[in-house]
């Protein structure tokens, strides 16, 4: 086989033309700032989509989490010393296997993450763990859960296990946009939920981000907090501490003009996994699950390898190595063999609790037992299932203009790793 010609990309920004006619209005009349009706019909659309009352357009999805980090903050705790974060010394139970910005923003308002272990029916939080967590710190009164590459878990039942026991939630719908749980859209679930439109989305603004809830007092307050605070006065008259979150105009064409794809990138994410799954209907590995009454967005195809398959393989803080084995493999051995073709994957996300700045942090996983001695999870006897799909697991490369016969070379690609 040769090299793709082109390089095969795990996901990039699909453009169609009408984002550039929103992009042009806002360059012809001026509003070429964070002021305009691309950032008005954006916050209109996003709220409709998710079925949230408000949506605030920020400059990133991050912004929005802090943002929502800090509301939630206050409301539990109270109004900090300036120089204090909202959630000082507090600790706040977060989802482990994920992307870090789901949880940085705890850590800029001074909380303390316990990272809670992964469901392997659903890759997303446990609500298992979370309840045993409960259990184990009956204060904590705030959870920050994200859906993973578009495939939610059981969202309905976290928010369930959060109100029996006083808990706001933060929703992380970054990578989930579209998709539902018994019908009910990604980013409505949590008292706050926030979406993404970085470049690698479903779809993209090339950056920016939304802040959903129903609660006006929140959507007001972070408007203000993400224009520098700024009082109703004259001059420039401030309370409290500000950001400069705001979304610009410009982004927010880009934002405006994608909304309306959103249901065709998800078919064509979809179609991208059922090739995957049909490709590989005869080799022990198992594709990203897909939870019942969920209907994912299908944003990012990942597999794992069965663990009777999997070759050796060590990794450290930055590097991986493995043993060649008949009829074996392992993600380091795929994913370098589709760098080899000029084709992206990626690892699963590098599960939290395994992060060199998080080792001291607790981890609480469904029977209990916290974090395993060094691979005890493989050998058995201890359960930390974000650490068992992040050793067996990878992204595959999931770009919507990705061709049907890029595809089936990719899946030969990945076949051939196991002779
Ligand atoms: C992409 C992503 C974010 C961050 O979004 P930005 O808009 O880049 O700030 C947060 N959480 C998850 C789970 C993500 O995948």
């Amino acid at each position: 086989m040769h090299k793709f010609e082109k390089k095969v990309w795990l996901a990039t920004p699909t453009m169609h033309g009408e984002e550039m006619k929103y992009v042009q209005q806002a360059y012809d009349t001026n509003w070429m700032s964070t002021v305009g009706e691309n950032i008005n019909e954006v916050e209109r659309i996003a709220a409709e989509k998710a079925e949230m009352k408000y949506a605030v357009g920020l400059s990133c999805c991050t912004a929005a989490l802090h943002l929502a980090v800090k509301h939630a903050g206050e409301t539990l705790y109270g109004k900090p010393a300036i120089s204090h974060g909202a959630l000082e010394g507090k600790r706040v139970f977060c989802s482990d296997m994920t992307f870090d910005a789901t949880l940085n923003p705890v850590v800029y308002e001074g909380g303390i993450p316990v990272f809670i272990d992964t469901e392997a029916e659903s890759w997303n939080m446990d609500p298992v763990a979370l309840e045993k967590a409960f259990e184990m710190y009956p204060d904590v009164k705030l959870v920050v859960s994200a859906e993973l590459y578009g495939f939610p878990g059981r969202m309905d039942l976290i928010k369930e296990i959060c109100e029996k026991h006083g808990a706001l939630l933060i929703e992380d719908a970054a990578e989930a946009m579209g998709a539902t749980i018994y019908g009910r859209q990604c980013g409505s679930f949590g008292d706050y939920s926030a979406v993404s439109y970085n470049g690698n989305k479903i779809i993209t603004g090339s950056a920016g981000g939304c802040l959903l809830t129903n609660d006006i007092e929140v959507a007001n307050k972070a408007r203000k907090w993400s224009t520098q605070a700024r009082e109703n006065a004259p001059w420039y008259q401030h309370e409290e501490v500000g950001y400069n979150y705001r979304m610009s105009n410009v982004i927010a064409g880009v934002v405006r003009g994608q909304y309306p794809y959103l249901e065709e990138h998800i078919a064509q994410k979809k179609a991208i996994y059922e090739r995957y799954k049909a490709g590989f209907k005869d080799l022990p590995v198992q594709m990203n699950p897909i939870m019942e009454g969920t209907e994912p967005n299908y944003w990012l195809s990942a597999m794992i390898i069965d663990k009777e398959y999997m070759c050796k393989q060590v990794r450290d803080d930055s590097k991986a190595l493995y043993i060649n084995e008949q009829g074996k493999t392992c993600p380091t051995e795929i994913l370098e063999t589709l760098a080899s073709y000029n084709a992206e994957g990626r690892p699963i996300w590098k599960p939290m609790h395994m992060q060199p700045m998080y080792r001291m942090h607790e981890f609480v996983t469904r029977d209990g037992s916290g974090r395993c001695r060094t691979n005890a999870y493989i050998a058995g006897g201890c359960v930390d299932v974000g650490a068992d799909i992040f050793e067996r697991g990878l992204c595959l490369p999931s770009d919507n203009k990705m061709t049907a016969e890029e595809q089936e070379k990719v899946i030969e690609i990945v076949k051939s790793c196991f002779n």
